[in-house]
């Protein structure tokens, strides 16, 4: 997978030189490339905000940088993909955003298949609308939210999308096994983990994991994955497919106040807990 991130300040993405991400792009797995966005303005001041039309507090970032940027960008790809290309597809533009789409696995899931993704990192009140509108015609372009609060910038927010989604790549993550039963992968939080030594500060690991019966013990982690999915995020339930859960399972919920209605998990009202 090929990123170039766009930023104003480049240096805030040097976290991604480091551990699993760091390693992939050494091994090629992940070509990484930070544009500065000032490189791109013309004027001697390197200006790329000014004052907000209709009035109001804060500055907004100027079209012009950004449309040089992101069309060298879109040409070079265009130039490195030459006669070979089946077709064109727009590579993604990422606009980091608190009013865009939530970021989540799923979507990082959706994102890892992809050839090219561009991040245009807005600081300030933003970026100029136009820039999206006119950038559509270049490349898909997805405004992204990491979370309903407000960064300075959109440089964090792409730190943590591009590991999200870089770790997901073939061959970044060591052992794939670990991504599969990792929060979010089946729409469930991760059971507790554990390791030695087996009893510590007068805590005992649970008995189960020290049983070897293995089947015993995917059923344990299972059923924490529910309760703690239950207990702090009640709100991925409800998207939950327990059409094809096992009775077993859908004792756990039921214990857990669930009962199981036409494929979705329906929670009872309170007070009215299981016999
Ligand atoms: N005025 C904007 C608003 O209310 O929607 C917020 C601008 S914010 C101070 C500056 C930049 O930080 C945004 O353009 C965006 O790139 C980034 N940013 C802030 N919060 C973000 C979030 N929750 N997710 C992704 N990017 C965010």
């Amino acid at each position: 997978m090929r990123v170039d991130v766009v930023s104003i300040f480049p240096e805030y993405l040097a976290p991604l030189e480091l551990s699993l991400i760091g390693k992939a792009r050494q091994d090629g797995l992940l070509e990484l490339n930070v544009h500065d966005l000032r490189t791109f303005t013309t004027d001697k001041h390197r200006t790329v905000d000014d004052t907000p039309y209709g009035g109001g507090a804060g500055m907004v970032m100027k079209p012009e940088p950004w449309a040089q940027a992101l069309e060298s960008i879109a040409n070079a790809q265009a130039a490195a993909i030459g006669d070979s290309s089946d077709g064109p597809t727009k590579p993604v533009l990422i606009v980091p955003s608190p009013a865009g789409e939530r970021f989540n696995q799923a979507l990082a899931y959706e994102l890892a298949e992809e050839e090219q993704l561009v991040f245009a990192c807005g600081r300030y009140e933003g970026i100029d609308e136009r820039v999206m509108e006119w950038a559509a015609g270049h490349f898909t372009v997805r405004p992204v939210s990491l979370g309903d609060y407000v960064l300075n910038g959109g440089e964090v927010a792409v730190l943590a999308m591009v590991e999200a989604i870089g770790r997901l790549l073939p061959g970044v993550v060591g052992n794939p096994e670990s991504l599969v039963e990792e929060s979010h992968s089946d729409g469930l939080l991760e059971y507790p983990v554990y390791t030695k030594p087996s009893s510590w500060r007068d805590r005992d690991v649970p008995a189960v994991l020290l049983s070897g019966n293995h089947g015993k013990i995917a059923q344990w982690r299972r059923h924490e994955q529910f309760r703690r999915t239950a207990e702090r995020r009640p709100d991925l339930l409800v998207e939950f497919d327990a059409g094809r859960l096992a009775r077993a399972d859908r004792t756990a919920f039921g214990e857990l106040g669930y009962d199981v209605v036409d494929g979705r998990l329906r929670r009872r009202p309170d007070g009215d807990l299981p016999d």
